[in-house]
Protein backbone atom coordinates (compact mmCIF):
# COMPACT_ATOMS: atom_id res chain seq x y z
CA UNK A 1 0.00 0.00 0.00
CA UNK A 2 1.87 3.65 -0.93
CA UNK A 3 1.53 5.54 2.48
CA UNK A 4 0.52 9.21 1.47
CA UNK A 5 0.48 10.09 5.26
CA UNK A 6 2.93 9.63 8.02
CA UNK A 7 0.61 10.93 10.66
CA UNK A 8 1.68 9.15 14.30
CA UNK A 9 -0.26 9.95 16.90
CA UNK A 10 -1.55 13.09 18.48
CA UNK A 11 -0.58 15.14 21.42
CA UNK A 12 -1.55 17.39 23.36
CA UNK A 13 0.15 21.01 23.31
CA UNK A 14 0.21 21.45 27.27
CA UNK A 15 -0.21 18.31 29.02
CA UNK A 16 2.14 15.98 25.69
CA UNK A 17 -0.26 13.39 26.87
CA UNK A 18 -0.75 11.35 23.47
CA UNK A 19 -3.91 10.00 21.81
CA UNK A 20 -4.92 7.63 18.97
CA UNK A 21 -4.90 9.87 15.71
CA UNK A 22 -7.30 7.61 13.89
CA UNK A 23 -10.30 8.46 15.78
CA UNK A 24 -11.98 12.16 15.89
CA UNK A 25 -11.21 14.42 18.49
CA UNK A 26 -11.74 17.54 19.62
CA UNK A 27 -9.51 19.18 22.73
CA UNK A 28 -7.24 16.85 25.24
CA UNK A 29 -9.93 14.92 27.12
CA UNK A 30 -7.63 15.47 30.35
CA UNK A 31 -6.56 18.70 30.42
CA UNK A 32 -9.04 21.07 27.79
CA UNK A 33 -6.13 22.16 25.80
CA UNK A 34 -4.82 21.76 21.85
CA UNK A 35 -4.06 18.23 20.69
CA UNK A 36 -1.23 18.79 17.91
CA UNK A 37 -0.34 16.38 15.12
CA UNK A 38 2.81 14.36 15.27
CA UNK A 39 4.57 12.95 12.32
CA UNK A 40 6.77 10.00 11.79
CA UNK A 41 9.55 12.90 10.40
CA UNK A 42 12.62 10.33 10.17
CA UNK A 43 10.00 8.39 7.57
CA UNK A 44 9.09 11.84 5.81
CA UNK A 45 12.70 12.46 5.33
CA UNK A 46 13.43 9.19 3.20
CA UNK A 47 9.99 9.44 1.10
CA UNK A 48 10.39 12.82 0.21
CA UNK A 49 12.92 15.65 -0.44
CA UNK A 50 12.82 19.44 -1.37
CA UNK A 51 13.91 18.61 -4.84
CA UNK A 52 10.69 16.36 -5.15
CA UNK A 53 8.12 19.95 -5.01
CA UNK A 54 8.69 21.76 -8.06
CA UNK A 55 6.53 19.30 -10.32
CA UNK A 56 3.83 18.85 -7.60
CA UNK A 57 0.34 20.49 -7.58
CA UNK A 58 0.32 24.13 -7.06
CA UNK A 59 -1.44 23.85 -3.74
CA UNK A 60 -0.93 22.78 -0.14
CA UNK A 61 -1.53 19.57 -0.87
CA UNK A 62 1.85 19.25 -2.40
CA UNK A 63 3.42 18.87 1.00
CA UNK A 64 1.10 16.00 0.97
CA UNK A 65 3.26 13.41 2.78
CA UNK A 66 3.40 16.05 5.79
CA UNK A 67 -0.29 16.68 5.97
CA UNK A 68 -2.78 14.43 8.38
CA UNK A 69 -5.03 12.51 5.51
CA UNK A 70 -4.90 9.49 5.47
CA UNK A 71 -6.41 8.50 1.90
CA UNK A 72 -6.46 10.54 -1.33
CA UNK A 73 -10.43 9.53 -1.73
CA UNK A 74 -11.29 11.69 0.81
CA UNK A 75 -9.01 14.80 -0.36
CA UNK A 76 -11.18 17.87 -0.35
CA UNK A 77 -9.16 20.58 -2.88
CA UNK A 78 -10.54 24.02 -4.09
CA UNK A 79 -6.76 25.31 -4.55
CA UNK A 80 -6.18 26.40 -1.44
CA UNK A 81 -2.53 27.72 -0.82
CA UNK A 82 0.61 27.96 -2.88
CA UNK A 83 -0.40 31.48 -2.98
CA UNK A 84 2.17 33.82 -4.24
CA UNK A 85 4.91 35.96 -2.02
CA UNK A 86 5.65 39.41 -3.98
CA UNK A 87 8.08 41.79 -3.45
CA UNK A 88 6.69 45.18 -2.60
CA UNK A 89 9.01 47.50 -4.12
CA UNK A 90 6.89 50.25 -4.52
CA UNK A 91 5.61 50.20 -0.94
CA UNK A 92 9.35 49.87 0.13
CA UNK A 93 9.83 53.11 -1.45
CA UNK A 94 7.09 54.59 0.37
CA UNK A 95 8.20 53.84 3.82
CA UNK A 96 11.56 53.16 3.87
CA UNK A 97 11.97 49.69 4.82
CA UNK A 98 13.08 46.76 2.62
CA UNK A 99 13.36 44.23 1.91
CA UNK A 100 9.80 43.78 2.14
CA UNK A 101 7.46 40.75 0.86
CA UNK A 102 3.76 40.74 1.21
CA UNK A 103 2.43 37.00 1.19
CA UNK A 104 -1.25 37.06 -0.24
CA UNK A 105 -3.44 35.25 1.43
CA UNK A 106 -6.62 36.32 0.15
CA UNK A 107 -6.02 34.28 -3.42
CA UNK A 108 -7.57 31.25 -1.54
CA UNK A 109 -11.16 29.53 -1.98
CA UNK A 110 -13.56 32.39 -0.13
CA UNK A 111 -10.85 35.05 0.04
CA UNK A 112 -9.05 34.07 3.08
CA UNK A 113 -6.29 32.17 4.41
CA UNK A 114 -9.28 30.24 6.76
CA UNK A 115 -9.48 27.67 3.35
CA UNK A 116 -5.98 26.67 4.13
CA UNK A 117 -7.23 25.13 8.00
CA UNK A 118 -11.06 23.80 6.21
CA UNK A 119 -9.93 22.22 3.57
CA UNK A 120 -8.01 19.91 5.94
CA UNK A 121 -10.19 19.39 8.79
CA UNK A 122 -13.02 18.78 6.84
CA UNK A 123 -11.24 16.22 4.03
CA UNK A 124 -10.14 14.39 7.68
CA UNK A 125 -13.82 14.78 9.45
CA UNK A 126 -14.69 13.26 6.02
CA UNK A 127 -12.08 10.41 6.40
CA UNK A 128 -13.73 9.92 9.64
CA UNK A 129 -17.11 9.59 9.07
CA UNK A 130 -18.96 13.04 10.18
CA UNK A 131 -21.68 14.13 8.54
CA UNK A 132 -22.38 17.34 10.26
CA UNK A 133 -19.79 20.07 11.13
CA UNK A 134 -20.34 22.91 12.61
CA UNK A 135 -18.14 26.54 13.11
CA UNK A 136 -18.12 29.92 15.10
CA UNK A 137 -16.58 32.38 13.42
CA UNK A 138 -16.19 36.14 12.40
CA UNK A 139 -16.89 35.31 8.61
CA UNK A 140 -14.02 33.92 6.71
CA UNK A 141 -14.25 30.28 8.78
CA UNK A 142 -17.69 30.52 8.22
CA UNK A 143 -17.41 30.66 4.46
CA UNK A 144 -14.34 28.13 4.61
CA UNK A 145 -16.46 25.63 6.19
CA UNK A 146 -19.18 26.01 3.57
CA UNK A 147 -17.00 25.61 0.39
CA UNK A 148 -15.59 22.53 1.73
CA UNK A 149 -18.64 21.38 3.21
CA UNK A 150 -20.55 21.61 -0.08
CA UNK A 151 -17.47 20.10 -1.72
CA UNK A 152 -17.86 16.93 0.59
CA UNK A 153 -21.48 17.02 0.72
CA UNK A 154 -21.89 17.68 4.38
CA UNK A 155 -23.71 19.52 6.19
CA UNK A 156 -22.45 22.99 7.62
CA UNK A 157 -24.19 25.11 10.37
CA UNK A 158 -22.29 28.72 10.64
CA UNK A 159 -22.51 30.74 13.84
CA UNK A 160 -21.87 33.92 13.06
CA UNK A 161 -22.27 37.56 14.70
CA UNK A 162 -25.42 39.34 13.23
CA UNK A 163 -23.49 42.78 12.87
CA UNK A 164 -21.22 40.62 10.26
CA UNK A 165 -20.74 41.70 7.12
CA UNK A 166 -23.55 40.37 4.39
CA UNK A 167 -21.18 39.15 1.77
CA UNK A 168 -19.96 36.68 4.07
CA UNK A 169 -24.08 35.44 5.26
CA UNK A 170 -24.43 35.56 1.39
CA UNK A 171 -21.34 33.34 0.54
CA UNK A 172 -22.45 30.74 3.10
CA UNK A 173 -25.88 30.58 1.70
CA UNK A 174 -24.79 30.00 -1.66
CA UNK A 175 -22.62 27.34 -0.28
CA UNK A 176 -25.54 25.98 1.05
CA UNK A 177 -24.65 25.83 4.58
CA UNK A 178 -27.19 26.87 7.53
CA UNK A 179 -26.49 30.33 8.98
CA UNK A 180 -27.19 30.55 12.44
CA UNK A 181 -26.48 34.81 13.39
CA UNK A 182 -26.16 35.65 16.91
CA UNK A 183 -26.74 39.23 18.69
CA UNK A 184 -22.83 39.13 20.51
CA UNK A 185 -19.38 38.02 19.67
CA UNK A 186 -17.19 35.24 18.37
CA UNK A 187 -17.65 34.22 21.97
CA UNK A 188 -21.58 34.19 22.32
CA UNK A 189 -21.41 32.47 18.58
CA UNK A 190 -19.38 29.93 20.63
CA UNK A 191 -21.87 29.59 22.88
CA UNK A 192 -24.72 29.20 21.10
CA UNK A 193 -23.02 26.37 18.57
CA UNK A 194 -21.82 24.50 21.67
CA UNK A 195 -25.39 24.00 22.99
CA UNK A 196 -26.73 22.97 19.50
CA UNK A 197 -23.47 20.76 19.44
CA UNK A 198 -24.82 18.67 21.95
CA UNK A 199 -28.33 18.07 21.14
CA UNK A 200 -27.65 17.45 17.13
CA UNK A 201 -24.31 15.67 17.57
CA UNK A 202 -22.66 17.65 15.33
CA UNK A 203 -18.61 18.01 15.42
CA UNK A 204 -17.19 21.10 16.28
CA UNK A 205 -14.17 22.78 13.80
CA UNK A 206 -13.62 25.60 15.70
CA UNK A 207 -10.00 26.74 15.23
CA UNK A 208 -7.43 24.74 17.61
CA UNK A 209 -10.60 22.79 19.19
CA UNK A 210 -9.68 20.19 16.55
CA UNK A 211 -6.61 18.80 15.36
CA UNK A 212 -6.32 19.71 11.54
CA UNK A 213 -6.94 23.36 10.64
CA UNK A 214 -3.84 23.74 12.38
CA UNK A 215 -2.32 21.23 9.87
CA UNK A 216 -3.82 23.21 7.25
CA UNK A 217 -2.69 26.42 8.46
CA UNK A 218 0.79 25.36 9.17
CA UNK A 219 1.81 24.67 5.49
CA UNK A 220 1.81 28.77 5.22
CA UNK A 221 5.51 27.68 6.99
CA UNK A 222 6.27 25.16 4.28
CA UNK A 223 5.23 27.57 1.90
CA UNK A 224 7.48 30.55 2.68
CA UNK A 225 10.46 28.55 3.07
CA UNK A 226 10.16 27.12 -0.55
CA UNK A 227 9.32 30.30 -1.89
CA UNK A 228 12.15 31.83 -0.47
CA UNK A 229 14.74 29.20 -1.17
CA UNK A 230 15.09 27.34 2.05
CA UNK A 231 16.31 30.65 3.99
CA UNK A 232 13.31 32.13 6.05
CA UNK A 233 13.24 36.04 6.31
CA UNK A 234 13.91 37.79 9.37
CA UNK A 235 10.47 38.94 10.70
CA UNK A 236 7.35 37.57 10.01
CA UNK A 237 4.05 39.87 11.30
CA UNK A 238 0.82 38.23 11.59
CA UNK A 239 -2.91 39.16 12.37
CA UNK A 240 -3.29 37.22 15.23
CA UNK A 241 -6.63 36.42 16.40
CA UNK A 242 -7.15 32.37 17.98
CA UNK A 243 -3.24 32.47 16.48
CA UNK A 244 -3.62 29.53 14.54
CA UNK A 245 -1.57 30.56 11.59
CA UNK A 246 1.34 31.69 14.02
CA UNK A 247 0.97 28.36 16.22
CA UNK A 248 1.21 26.50 12.50
CA UNK A 249 3.96 28.04 10.91
CA UNK A 250 6.21 28.02 14.55
CA UNK A 251 5.09 24.40 14.37
CA UNK A 252 6.05 24.36 10.31
CA UNK A 253 9.60 25.20 10.95
CA UNK A 254 10.46 22.97 13.44
CA UNK A 255 9.11 20.34 11.32
CA UNK A 256 11.41 21.39 8.40
CA UNK A 257 13.98 21.60 10.88
CA UNK A 258 13.83 18.18 11.97
CA UNK A 259 13.87 17.11 8.63
CA UNK A 260 16.40 18.84 7.63
CA UNK A 261 15.23 20.89 4.83
CA UNK A 262 16.21 24.46 6.74
CA UNK A 263 18.70 25.42 9.65
CA UNK A 264 18.21 26.15 13.33
CA UNK A 265 17.64 30.12 12.34
CA UNK A 266 14.25 31.29 12.69
CA UNK A 267 12.27 34.57 11.96
CA UNK A 268 11.10 36.60 14.87
CA UNK A 269 7.57 36.33 15.00
CA UNK A 270 5.27 39.58 15.30
CA UNK A 271 1.63 39.21 16.73
CA UNK A 272 -0.25 42.23 15.47
CA UNK A 273 -3.94 43.12 16.94
CA UNK A 274 -6.63 45.60 17.30
CA UNK A 275 -6.03 47.96 19.88
CA UNK A 276 -10.11 47.53 21.00
CA UNK A 277 -9.01 43.91 21.12
CA UNK A 278 -5.24 42.71 22.21
CA UNK A 279 -5.54 40.26 24.67
CA UNK A 280 -2.25 38.73 23.40
CA UNK A 281 -0.49 41.79 23.16
CA UNK A 282 -1.50 42.07 26.76
CA UNK A 283 -0.43 39.25 28.03
CA UNK A 284 2.60 39.35 25.81
CA UNK A 285 3.79 42.26 27.71
CA UNK A 286 2.99 41.50 31.13
CA UNK A 287 5.30 38.25 30.53
CA UNK A 288 2.12 35.97 31.45
CA UNK A 289 1.73 31.79 30.30
CA UNK A 290 -2.32 32.57 29.63
CA UNK A 291 -4.30 35.58 28.41
CA UNK A 292 -7.16 37.06 29.59
CA UNK A 293 -10.48 37.47 27.96
CA UNK A 294 -10.51 40.50 26.40
CA UNK A 295 -14.09 42.81 27.44
CA UNK A 296 -16.14 44.72 25.28
CA UNK A 297 -14.14 43.52 22.18
CA UNK A 298 -14.65 46.26 19.45
CA UNK A 299 -12.63 46.56 16.05
CA UNK A 300 -13.41 46.71 12.10
CA UNK A 301 -10.80 44.01 11.42
CA UNK A 302 -13.28 41.33 12.35
CA UNK A 303 -11.11 38.62 12.18
CA UNK A 304 -9.11 40.27 15.32
CA UNK A 305 -11.92 40.68 16.94
CA UNK A 306 -11.21 37.00 19.25
CA UNK A 307 -12.01 38.00 22.94
CA UNK A 308 -10.26 34.55 24.21
CA UNK A 309 -7.96 32.24 22.31
CA UNK A 310 -7.84 28.17 23.48
CA UNK A 311 -4.33 28.68 22.36
CA UNK A 312 -3.09 31.36 23.68
CA UNK A 313 -0.22 29.64 25.62
CA UNK A 314 1.10 28.40 22.17
CA UNK A 315 0.85 31.77 20.44
CA UNK A 316 3.03 33.52 23.64
CA UNK A 317 5.38 30.66 23.89
CA UNK A 318 5.63 30.77 19.77
CA UNK A 319 6.05 34.72 19.93
CA UNK A 320 8.79 34.02 23.02
CA UNK A 321 10.84 31.44 21.51
CA UNK A 322 11.15 33.42 18.38
CA UNK A 323 12.23 36.53 20.30
CA UNK A 324 9.36 38.37 18.43
CA UNK A 325 6.72 40.68 19.94
CA UNK A 326 3.65 41.71 20.15
CA UNK A 327 1.23 45.42 18.88
CA UNK A 328 -1.79 46.60 19.30
CA UNK A 329 -2.95 49.16 16.63
CA UNK A 330 -5.68 51.54 16.00
CA UNK A 331 -8.90 51.00 13.76
CA UNK A 332 -7.72 54.46 12.19
CA UNK A 333 -4.38 52.88 11.54
CA UNK A 334 -5.65 49.89 10.16
CA UNK A 335 -7.67 51.76 7.63
CA UNK A 336 -4.83 53.99 6.24
CA UNK A 337 -2.33 50.93 6.19
CA UNK A 338 -4.66 49.13 4.16
CA UNK A 339 -5.00 51.88 1.98
CA UNK A 340 -1.69 52.61 1.60
CA UNK A 341 -0.69 48.43 0.57
CA UNK A 342 -4.20 48.89 -1.95
CA UNK A 343 -2.63 51.53 -3.75
CA UNK A 344 1.12 50.08 -3.78
CA UNK A 345 0.49 47.01 -4.27
CA UNK A 346 -2.40 46.31 -5.90
CA UNK A 347 -3.72 43.83 -3.48
CA UNK A 348 -7.23 44.76 -2.14
CA UNK A 349 -6.78 43.93 1.31
CA UNK A 350 -8.74 42.92 4.30
CA UNK A 351 -8.05 45.10 7.15
CA UNK A 352 -6.36 42.34 9.17
CA UNK A 353 -3.73 42.59 6.17
CA UNK A 354 -3.61 46.16 6.86
CA UNK A 355 -2.84 46.38 10.17
CA UNK A 356 0.47 43.91 9.58
CA UNK A 357 1.20 47.18 7.66
CA UNK A 358 0.02 49.37 10.50
CA UNK A 359 2.65 47.20 12.82
CA UNK A 360 5.25 47.41 11.07
CA UNK A 361 5.76 51.34 10.99
CA UNK A 362 5.21 51.53 14.69
CA UNK A 363 7.89 48.74 14.58
CA UNK A 364 10.03 50.83 12.61
CA UNK A 365 9.70 53.81 14.92
CA UNK A 366 10.46 51.94 17.90
CA UNK A 367 13.52 50.87 15.62
CA UNK A 368 12.73 47.22 16.83
CA UNK A 369 12.99 46.34 13.08
CA UNK A 370 15.74 48.21 10.60
CA UNK A 371 16.26 48.77 7.13
CA UNK A 372 17.68 45.78 5.58
CA UNK A 373 16.05 43.09 7.68
CA UNK A 374 13.62 41.09 5.40
CA UNK A 375 10.28 40.98 6.58
CA UNK A 376 7.32 39.28 5.49
CA UNK A 377 3.49 40.55 6.02
CA UNK A 378 0.33 38.15 5.82
CA UNK A 379 -2.71 39.59 3.50
CA UNK A 380 -4.89 37.21 5.36
CA UNK A 381 -7.73 37.44 3.14
CA UNK A 382 -9.18 39.89 0.44
CA UNK A 383 -10.80 43.12 1.04
CA UNK A 384 -14.18 42.74 -0.96
CA UNK A 385 -16.55 40.88 1.39
CA UNK A 386 -15.75 43.76 4.00
CA UNK A 387 -18.80 45.99 2.54
CA UNK A 388 -19.06 48.20 5.69
CA UNK A 389 -15.49 49.34 5.57
CA UNK A 390 -15.95 50.55 1.90
CA UNK A 391 -19.03 52.60 1.79
C1 LIG B 1 -9.30 34.40 11.04
C2 LIG B 1 -8.56 35.54 10.49
C3 LIG B 1 -7.41 36.04 11.11
C4 LIG B 1 -6.88 35.47 12.40
O1 LIG B 1 -6.30 34.21 12.15
P1 LIG B 1 -5.74 33.24 13.27
O2 LIG B 1 -4.81 32.33 12.59
O3 LIG B 1 -6.93 32.53 13.84
O4 LIG B 1 -5.09 34.08 14.30
C5 LIG B 1 -6.70 37.05 10.47
N1 LIG B 1 -7.13 37.57 9.30
C6 LIG B 1 -8.24 37.13 8.67
C7 LIG B 1 -8.64 37.75 7.38
C8 LIG B 1 -8.99 36.09 9.24
O5 LIG B 1 -10.07 35.64 8.60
Amino acid sequence: MEKSSFLANLECGWCRREYEPDRLWNLCPDCGKPLLARYDLRAVARAVSPRDLPGREPSLWRYRELLPLRSDRFKLSLGEGYTPLMRAYRLEKEIGHGPLFIKDEGLNPTGSFKARGLSLAVSRALELGIKSLSIPSAGNAACALSAYAAAAGLEAHVYLPADVPRPFITECRVLGAQVHLIDGLITDCARAAREDLEKYGRFDVSTLKEPYRLEGKKTMGYELAEQMDWALPEVIVYPTGGGTGLVGMWKAFEELEKLGWIGSKRPRLVTVQAEGCAPMVKAFHEGKEFAEPWSEASTIADGLRVPAAVGDFLILRALRESRGTAVAVSDREILEATYLLGRTTGIWPAPEGGATLAALRRLQQEEWIKDGQSVVLFNTGNGARYSRLWD
